[in-house]
């Protein structure tokens, strides 16, 4: 309830001000783009009223939706109308006036400076209505909604506006432009039937130009999903892409199906080039969007898609669901879960052609979402072989990247594991000394650097028939299983120092034993046979998890010079104080974190001051 009857000056919030000075700056090369933008918000506006019209039929009454471009010359205006769900006092306050969406923050901080990326950055976070004052030096929004009195608000857009009431009888929302002298481009009517031809043809409202007397219906509104195919361009479906992310990005492949039979809904799935800036804040709703019988229900509707899907952008169309289908009557209900399981087919249906028909392509989209694609070897045990053959990994078998398939393909033929190594990044991972021994005899190993590999290692298990086995544990010695009289010599020669490195390392190791992987270190470390590795441990204890932890086996390098010193070393003091040393070294080598590097340094300074001594012995004394 509003009793003003005068214009009331209002400051706009600080923010808006700072993304609206931003806004006109950054698309001022891409001005037409306000257009889109206003019609957008019409449409939405259009749909938001047959929303509520499902409870309330008599709101819809006779009229038919629609949004009008009306040009006046004469006032150099162009008026975006439309008979949609109007707004209130409040909410024009709300929605025009304030920033109340969390993501302006990141918006301002996102901001590259680069109009072109600015541009598609724009509608991403909502600020989609600012785009008029790049054409406008003046606007004015009169509204009304079916159940409250209707509003004016007006603005210059530099720092405040003036609201008021007015006198307007229908409902819906007129967004008038006072268009700059520079900008009188906008008042063509062949201007405004190109732009609609390229921004809103796919709209399933019909816009209508209203010049000079004549009315001319610029676009096709049908809903774009329910055109036949054969009838579709590239552009269009390009198009239609730019419309559901509100930006400029495009689209790198999609899939449109009409389904009839048991179950009815058209789906139209597409895949971004680029991502969004929120994909892997967990807390963040995605998924695509729900209508019922053409009607827009509702958008994020997270239960269409499995979460490891949730870059997938696009649609479903159903006559299988109620019209006030909620988001908790999603959550349980079988002919979502039937749709949910075609559309995770459909999906792999598509990343499967990409991968075979653009592996340049495919590359690019795995750079961009592979990290999420993963989390589906987590989450979905029975298409794990599927997205296994997806999976696009690095290797010590050149830079680029290989498949499964490509490994198993090299695997040497006594070789009965896929080898991995988890590392923080992909140097330490081809830097390690676990590699030493698989290079001297030429098996692959894939390096694997996502947090996420941890967790895919141990739910994937194992690729066509091949288990997957890590080269830090302690299984995989990649030796000759024959022992050499070499060998059985180091074993004797190296049995009491061993002895004594368990003894000085008590609590920290599980035990010491000579290696057959190293070739060029001193040592390493390895974890037992059903521990979990090293990183995945550092992983859960930054994350506050408290995980069993088995300690980890030392491995010593029998030929290495500072090894075949060991045994010379004195007891007690030196002996425990080069131990550590031994180990913390090793655990800096897996790229883990020592627990007191002060004394790490330390001790390695006296090493060093004792090695220049000269003295003939390390540490003696
Ligand atoms: P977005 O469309 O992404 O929400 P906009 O800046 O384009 O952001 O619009 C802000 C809000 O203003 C909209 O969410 C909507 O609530 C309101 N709005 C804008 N135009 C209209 C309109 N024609 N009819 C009703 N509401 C509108
Ligand atoms: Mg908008």
């Amino acid at each position: 309830m509003t009793t003003d009857t005068t214009l009331e000056r209002k400051e706009f919030q600080a923010e808006t001000q700072q993304v609206l000075r931003l806004v006109i700056h950054s698309l001022y090369s891409h001005k037409e783009i306000f257009l889109r933008e206003l019609i957008s918000n019409a449409s939405d506006a259009c749909e938001k009223l047959r929303f509520e019209a499902i409870g309330k039929p008599e709101l819809l009454g006779g009229d038919e939706l629609s949004i009008r471009l009306k040009v006046d010359p004469d006032a150099g205006t162009l008026t975006v109308a439309d008979n949609g769900v109007g707004m209130s006092r409040e909410e024009v306050v709300d929605n025009l006036g304030t920033i109340a969406r969390s993501g302006t923050k990141r918006f301002l901080e996102t901001l590259s400076g680069d109009a072109a990326k600015d541009a598609q950055l724009i509608g991403q976070f909502g600020v989609g209505f600012y785009s008029a004052f790049i054409v406008a030096d003046r606007v004015t929004v009169i509204s009304k909604r079916a159940d409250a009195d209707a509003v004016r608000w007006e603005s210059s857009g530099e720092g405040a506006y003036e609201i008021g009431p007015e006198a307007r009888a229908d409902r819906g929302t007129e967004v008038i432009l006072h268009l700059r002298e520079d900008d009188k481009e906008f008042l063509e009517e062949w201007r405004l039937r190109e732009l609609v031809r390229k921004y809103s043809d796919h709209l399933g409202v019909p816009i209508v130009l209203e010049s000079r007397g004549k009315r001319e219906t610029l676009n096709q509104a049908k809903a774009f999903w329910t055109r036949p195919k054969a009838e579709l361009t590239t552009d269009d479906y390009q198009g239609f892409f730019k419309h559901l992310v509100h930006g400029e990005d495009e689209a790198r492949a999609w899939a449109h199906n009409k389904v009839e039979g048991a179950l009815e809904y058209t789906s139209l799935l597409y895949l971004p080039k680029r991502a969004p800036f929120e994909l892997f804040d967990r807390e963040h709703r995605a998924g695509i969007q729900l209508y019922v019988k053409r009607v827009f229900i509702m958008d994020k509707a997270a239960e269409l898609l499995p979460p490891w899907l949730r870059f997938m952008r696009g649609l479903v169309d159903t006559a299988d669901l109620p019209l006030n289908v909620s988001r908790e009557l999603l959550q349980n209900n079988r002919t979502v879960d039937k749709i949910r399981a075609a559309l995770v087919k459909r999906t792999l249906d598509l990343l499967e052609e990409l991968a075979a028909s653009d592996a340049a392509s495919y590359a690019e989209f795995w750079t961009t979402f592979g990290a999420v694609l993963k989390e589906g070897i987590i989450e979905d045990p029975a298409m794990r072989p599927r997205i296994a053959k997806l999976l696009r990994l690095h290797s010590t078998n050149g830079t680029g990247w290989v498949t499964l398939a490509d490994y198993v393909a090299r695997m040497k033929p006594d070789q009965k594991s896929i080898f991995y190594l988890t590392a923080d990044t992909e140097t330490a991972a081809r830097n390690s000394p676990h590699l030493e021994g698989f290079r001297a005899q030429g098996i692959e190993v894939l390096l694997l650097t996502d947090r996420i590999d941890e967790w895919v290692v141990n739910h994937l298990r194992e690729f066509d028939g091949k288990p997957l086995a890590s080269a830090a544990s302690a299984t995989a010695d990649v030796s000759p299983a024959i022992q050499t009289p070499e060998r059985i010599a180091e074993e004797a020669a190296f049995k009491e120092p061993l002895e004594r490195l368990a003894k000085a390392l008590d609590g920290k190791i599980d035990r010491a034993r000579l290696s057959s992987r190293l070739t060029d270190s001193p040592a390493c470390l390895v974890f037992a046979e059903h521990g979990i590795s090293l990183r995945m441990a550092r992983i859960l204890k930054q994350a506050g998890q408290n995980s069993f932890e088995s300690p980890p086996i030392l491995e010593i390098n029998p030929k290495h010079p500072l090894i075949m010193r060991l045994k010379d070393i004195p007891d007690g003091a030196p002996f425990t104080e080069f131990a550590r040393v031994l180990f913390d070294q090793a655990l800096l080598a897996e790229g883990g974190e020592l627990e007191d590097p002060a004394a790490f340094v330390r001790r390695v300074n006296q090493l060093i001051v004792d090695g220049l001594n000269d003295k003939p012995r390390i540490l003696v004394g």
